[in-house]
């Protein structure tokens, strides 16, 4: 998934060299889901940069206000796609307590005479609006509706606190595990208790979001007058982006006085108000023209796969140094949770079964996928080639590289066939403390789904 901001200015545009790099339209983002999706977010002067992103006419589009505040609709009116007869647009805003003015009836004010010469139901293209309600965030007509699907995407709401009520947007994509929060026109200071609960929790659940997009238009030393204005503060975005877990913490809606440089200083300013709080997240100012990957956290199941290639990585590059008289002995921990590999010397293998040690205190190296990419309790291998790690094992390791020098042809080839098969998705393991599905004279892989001949045996007694 990934974000395009078309605009991140608040309250008005503004133009001039000074602008140059953060940009002056204002507020208008598009969700690209990696299955095509489009949504965007609010139709403020920066919806027309999104234009080259939106597909022919035929492509569906959907449409997410915040609110009616004139900085987050005025690029509607003249947005092309309003105007397409095949293109079929679905536009959600909220709607009050009074359940006046809805979604419709607010951009039909906003949308004819004397304000704008073609009115709304006339524009031409496939419209339909939907209502969601400010007051507690529910679907209007579909009560019961959890989130609004989207191809792939699913997408939920939250409302904030702004004068005249306000929405904040998460879309998440299941398939890649990866989510955004977009909360512009937020006052964090002026939430009650319950609200600022419901937003965490919003942020949080279905999973906690990997990315948040938060209103900073002030700084904290700014507030203090504005209260009441409907906008938070850098270190409220920072403590509540922190306290979240998002992996990526940004903000969005610069007020118009606030030029490059003082932007630059305030995005410096973020990243260290983050890691005050503890926190390694990528922080970011959103600037028009920005296009944000967004990626969720990795599965624990890639996790333990990826850390295992790895190690088993390293001793294909050992063997091709000339210690082919290493051998590995993979298996499952008893919980069954963690990838165990021992690495040691054919010596120490037994004669009837090619992956089985004779003894586990001699010259041995454990890896366990408990460790993650802390391989062998290694603190500075993180992100290592398997060239690097086979240079570290032979350091770290003098008597076991010593003992597995020289060749083993046989087993070098049946090596290769494990990384093949490690490549296609799978885990060898020669033993299973937790389950008895493994044969003697069969390495079964993690899954059953393929199996390999067991290694040539070993040379213990
Ligand atoms: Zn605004
Ligand atoms: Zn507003």
């Amino acid at each position: 998934m990934k974000v395009i901001f078309g605009g991140v200015r608040g309250s008005g545009p503004v133009t001039g060299a000074q602008y140059a790099v953060y940009g002056g339209e204002t507020t208008s983002v598009l969700v690209l889901g990696d299955s095509g999706e489009r949504i965007v977010i609010d139709a403020g002067t920066g919806l027309n940069n999104l234009l080259p992103h939106l597909g022919d006419s035929t492509d569906p589009l959907v449409m997410l206000l915040t609110h009616y505040h004139l900085d987050h609709v005025m690029g509607l009116p003249a947005f092309k796609p309003l105007y397409q007869r095949e293109r079929s647009i679905k536009i959600v805003g909220k709607i009050p307590a009074s359940g006046r003015p809805d979604t419709w009836q607010a951009l039909t004010t906003l949308m004819d005479e004397p304000y704008w010469p073609v009115s709304l139901k006339d524009a031409g293209s496939m419209l339909v609006t939907c209502n969601v309600s400010a007051r507690d965030g529910s679907w209007l007509g579909d009560i019961n509706r959890e989130f609004l699907g989207v191809g792939q995407l699913e997408v939920r709401v939250c409302p904030v606190a702004h004068p005249g009520g306000c929405l904040a947007w998460r879309i998440d994509e299941p398939a890649t595990g990866s989510s955004v929060v977009f909360a512009t026109d937020m006052e964090w200071s002026a939430a009650s208790a319950e609200q600022r609960k419901d937003f965490q929790s919003f942020c949080s659940k279905p999973k906690p979001v990997s990315t948040l997009i938060m209103d900073g238009h002030f700084s904290g030393d700014e507030l203090t007058p504005r209260t009441g204005w409907g906008h938070s503060t850098l270190k409220e975005v920072a403590a509540v982006g922190v306290e979240v877990g998002a992996s990526q913490i940004g903000v969005t809606h610069h007020a118009p006085e606030n030029d490059d440089e003082t932007l630059g200083e305030r995005s410096t300013r973020l990243t260290a108000l983050v890691r005050e709080l503890g926190s390694d997240a990528k922080t970011f100012f959103a600037r028009q023209g920005q296009e944000l990957e967004i990626t969720g956290a990795e599965n624990p199941e890639d996790e333990t796969h990826r850390n295992a290639t790895a190690v088993l990585l390293m001793v294909a590059e050992l063997h091709r140094m000339g210690y082919q008289r290493l051998r590995i002995t993979p298996g499952m921990s008893p919980s069954g949770m963690y990838w165990r590999c021992g690495v040691t010397n054919v010596e120490n293998i037994m004669a009837d079964h090619g992956a089985l040690v004779m003894d586990e205190s001699a010259d041995m190296a454990t890896y366990s996928s408990g460790a993650g990419d802390r391989f062998f309790g290694w603190d500075d291998a993180r992100g290592n080639s398997p060239q690097d790690l086979a240079r570290k094992f032979v350091e770290r390791f003098p008597v076991i590289a010593r003992l597995g020098r020289g060749d083993d042809e046989d087993y070098a080839l049946w090596y290769d066939d494990v990384v093949k098969l490690t490549q296609t998705g799978d885990l060898p393991y020669a033993y299973s403390d937790w389950s008895d599905d493994s044969q003697e004279g069969i390495l079964p892989t993690v899954g059953g789904t393929s199996q390999l001949v067991m290694p040539p045996g070993g040379e213990g007694a």
